[in-house]
């Protein structure tokens, strides 16, 4: 396990490659992005607006933003209609009312109010949580199948509707350095290509399962999108001040509600990001079991690439609260899936990535190679 110089991202990063300074490409990305016209950038956006609105035979909504109310859909959505002058349609995959939270309810009450169109997708609950419990006992990855959900309903709509262009926020190739799901663009059409999408929701179904009970999980088919002539853009890349910080700012600016527990609680430093869902919290501490980085880690590389942390800092944040995890957030994830806690620690521990960790008799778990 290597670090990037620059930053503290790890190679173990399924898709990651660093270059021969031992730099990531996240940190690459962000050197180049010093001397980026952003004028031009604009132009560019709007160029393909244009373009696209020929084909959007229909003309009744400009795009389609997915959203779920936090603090990155907000901004966004706001953007779009009052800077670029859109009139999108907002398409919103939410969770089940039972693990739902309340906060997230808000938030999204918070952005629709703004004054948007709004489709609020809503798959099963039963299907929902039976996918959740095989992401869970097969992969160690419980948001597999959700993640699904989240990233196909937006297109399903689109075709459905006829509205050709989808805006999403951030493309992952240049935020986190995963060169796996495609380009350092804008073309957020490789998103296909991401481990998530690609195995596709099979791999999780039971025997009584059928094609229609996961259609809201089968992201369009390559055919699909291209007879839709369907375009994502990453709004991200047109963006200067892209980061989770100002989204965060700007948005609650804007009404978002916030997390309210400490780091040690919630291996997380920022207090905006996944609202809408606490089990992400649980997800965060078994990435950091199977690849040995979590959620602060991918929190402190943002903030040393900005300049708002040294190095030095983010290493010891990481070591303080990454893979953190109260046991509360275990207990309810135990319930809503209903399986035992000691189920639970059998099926995180045999995830445990034993290149990565080596167990210390007295200490317990430790890091092969420690971030320094
Ligand atoms: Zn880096």
């Amino acid at each position: 396990m290597r670090y990037c110089v620059k930053c503290v991202q790890p190679d173990t990063r399924p898709g990651i490659k660093f270059n021969d300074e031992g730099v990531c490409p996240a940190c690459v990305y962000a050197e180049n992005m010093k001397s980026i016209d952003w004028t031009e950038r604009k132009k560019e956006l709007m160029k393909l607006v244009e373009e696209h609105k020929k084909h959007n035979k229909l003309l009744q909504y400009d795009c389609i933003i997915g959203v779920s109310g936090g603090k990155d859909s907000t901004r966004q959505a706001l953007y779009v209609k009052e800077v670029l002058g859109l009139k999108p349609l907002l398409v919103c995959c939410t969770y089940p009312p039972e693990q739902q939270t309340e906060r997230g309810a808000y938030n999204l009450g918070n952005l629709i109010s703004q004054g948007f169109d709004t489709i609020s997708v809503s798959p099963s609950p039963h299907i929902w949580k039976r996918l959740m419990r095989q992401g869970f006992l097969k992969y160690g990855n419980w948001a597999r199948s959700t993640e699904m959900a989240l990233f196909a309903s937006v297109p399903r709509v689109a075709i459905a509707y006829h509205i050709p262009l989808i805006f999403w926020g951030e493309n992952p190739a240049t935020q986190f350095g995963n060169l796996g799901v495609g380009s350092l663009n804008w073309n957020g059409n490789l998103m296909r290509n991401s481990n998530t999408i690609s195995g596709g929701p099979d791999v999780l179904l039971e025997q009584d399962m059928h094609e229609n009970d996961i259609i809201w999980y089968r992201y369009p088919s390559l055919t699909e999108m291209e007879q839709a002539n369907l375009q994502i853009v990453y709004l991200g890349y047109f963006w200067k001040d892209w980061s989770k910080l100002n989204n965060g700012n700007f948005s609650i600016a804007h009404g978002l509600e916030i997390r309210d527990d400490p780091p040690e609680n919630q291996g997380a430093l920022n207090p905006f990001d996944a609202l809408d869902d606490d089990f992400v919290v649980v997800n965060q501490m078994i990435k950091h079991i199977k690849y040995g980085f979590g959620k602060v880690t991918d929190e402190v590389c943002e903030q040393i690439r900005v300049g708002t942390l040294t190095r030095a800092e983010g290493v010891e944040l990481v070591k303080k609260y990454d893979g953190r995890c109260a046991s509360s957030y275990i207990q309810r994830f135990c319930k809503y899936i209903d399986i035992s806690g000691d189920t639970f620690w059998e099926v995180v521990e045999s995830f445990r990535n034993q290149d990565v960790w080596t167990k210390d008799p007295v200490a317990g778990w430790k890091l092969k190679c420690p971030l320094k």
